[in-house]
This record gives C-alpha cells, sequence and structure tokens, in this order.
C-alpha cells in the first residue's frame, strides 16, 4: 500500500496496479486495520479485542511472560503472553508497568509532553468551502493552524447538499509551550524500558515518534516481521 497526496485530497492505491483502492477511499483508512483483523482472525489462532483499555502490565520473570489487565465492558481479564507490542503513549505505558514504573527514577518521562490538538467543526448548508485536504495557517494571531474538509477525503462524510469544516486548535495540554530536551528524556525512558527485551514499543504515541499513517505501518510490519523470526 501506498498513501497519497493527490490534487489536494488522499488517495489509497495499490503498490502493484496503481489503481485506487476504492472501498479504502470511500470508508476510511479504519478498513485496513479490519482487514488485517479478518485475516488474523481467519488463522483460528488470533484474537481481536477493542474497547478494552489495558490497566495493568506484570512481568513473571519465572515463566518468562506477561501478564496484561485489561477491562471490557465492566469485566476484568488478564491475557499472558511472552511478547508484548504497546502502542500505549509512552507516558501511560510507564504508569502501569510493574511497580508503577518498574523502579524507574521518580520524575522519569515528565518531560516527554504529547501535543494536543481541539477540532471545532462546523456544519455549513451548501457545497464544499474548498477543494482542498488540509490548509495551513502559519499566521500568529490566527487562533488555528491547520482546516481541513472531511468531505474532500470521501462524499460519505456529509449528508447531501451539506458541508463541514474542520478547525484544529494546536496546543499543548495545559499549557501552550513546547518543551525542549525531549531527546534526552526519550532516552532515559528507552533505557529503562530495555530491562524488557520483550516489551516493544510502536507507533506515533506508542514509540514517542512523529510518524504518519505510511510510516507507523511501514513500522508495524518491520517489526512484526521481526518478531516472526524470533525464536
Ligand atoms: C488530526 C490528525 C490528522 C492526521 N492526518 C494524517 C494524514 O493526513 N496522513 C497521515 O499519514 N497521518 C495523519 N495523521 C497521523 C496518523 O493519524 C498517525 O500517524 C497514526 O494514526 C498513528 O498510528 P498509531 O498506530 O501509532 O497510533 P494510533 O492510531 O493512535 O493507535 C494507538 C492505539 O492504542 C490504543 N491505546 C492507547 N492506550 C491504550 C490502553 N491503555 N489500552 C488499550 N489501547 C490503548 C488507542 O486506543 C489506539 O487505538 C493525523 C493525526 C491526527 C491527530
Amino acid at each position: 500500500m501506498l498513501g497519497l497526496r493527490v490534487k489536494g485530497f488522499c488517495a489509497v492505491i495499490n503498490e502493484t496496479s496503481g489503481a485506487p483502492l476504492r472501498d479504502v477511499v470511500i470508508l476510511g483508512i479504519g478498513m485496513l486495520p479490519a482487514r488485517l483483523a479478518e485475516k488474523a482472525l481467519s488463522t483460528g489462532h488470533a484474537e481481536v479485542r477493542v474497547d478494552s483499555p489495558v490497566t495493568g502490565l506484570d512481568y513473571d520473570g519465572a515463566r518468562d511472560c506477561w501478564h496484561v489487565r485489561c477491562e471490557h465492558a465492566g469485566q476484568r481479564r488478564t491475557v499472558c503472553g511472552r511478547r508484548v507490542v504497546s502502542t500505549i503513549p509512552l507516558t501511560g505505558l510507564l504508569a502501569i508497568l510493574p511497580g508503577s514504573g518498574g523502579g524507574a527514577e521518580p520524575g522519569l518521562g515528565r518531560d516527554l509532553l504529547y501535543g494536543s490538538l481541539i477540532c471545532v467543526f462546523f456544519g455549513i448548508d451548501g457545497a464544499r468551502v474548498s477543494a482542498d485536504h488540509w490548509t495551513y495557517f502559519p499566521e500568529r494571531d490566527i487562533v488555528f493552524g491547520r482546516s481541513s474538509e472531511p468531505a474532500n477525503w470521501s462524499a460519505h462524510m456529509t449528508p447531501a447538499g451539506k458541508a463541514s469544516l474542520c478547525c484544529e486548535v494546536f496546543c499543548t495540554e495545559n499549557d501552550a509551550v513546547c518543551r525542549i530536551g525531549y531527546a534526552e528524556a526519550l532516552e532515559a525512558v528507552r533505557k529503562h524500558l530495555a530491562q524488557w527485551p520483550a516489551l516493544h514499543l510502536a507507533g506515533r504515541t506508542g514509540a514517542f515518534e512523529y510518524m504518519n499513517m505510511d510510516g507507523v505501518m511501514e513500522q508495524g510490519r518491520a517489526l512484526a516481521g521481526r518478531l516472526a523470526e524470533a525464536p
């Protein structure tokens, strides 16, 4: 798969034929993980659970396995496995590791601040506002940094005869300052987590790396390949 920006809209094309994958364009990027889940389930060896926040991770050194505690529809459950791949934001992961941080230094990860976003949506009577996927507003006196028009990704995003506009206000929770020195903080967290070689980080928030969809998918594939080859 290849993500592509074409004349102001985003399409997903087949890598070999170059033809647009129509279903994905209409129904959205969520179709990709949905198809992967279908394929995994069809092997009979996989279980897929959504809406199940992970609330705790315990490492059992004697058995060399992880106990992952999660909740679903008010029920608690523990899943065991030899390897864990985490997409939980790093600061959240640190908070649920063994012993609330696994013997971490006090303040570990404190300087890893995730950017936040306030989305203000407008419903508009009539045709679309522009033909663009995104428009950036770098001016200091404009409170939002980017606007987007969901119907330009898929006509299914708005009722017929209506348009919508999303204005994104980039911010940081509780204040509006980006901290410098995060690279050292990230390195300290990575060093701390290296005590568990079977705990893998993945994804934009999980690995604290500013990746787009294609980068995240590529990283996921590479990690899956390494895990499949590992003893
Ligand atoms: C407004 C916006 C616009 C974007 N536009 C684009 C774009 O046009 N093109 C592009 O390529 N990328 C875009 N991105 C970036 C893209 O969305 C991310 O790179 C991508 O979704 C990251 O994938 P991920 O799997 O790392 O993280 P996510 O998709 O965030 O997945 C992380 C998963 O972990 C789960 N999780 C977290 N904590 C827990 C827990 N405790 N227990 C269980 N599950 C948990 C979350 O529920 C989530 O499902 C955009 C991002 C934003 C916010």
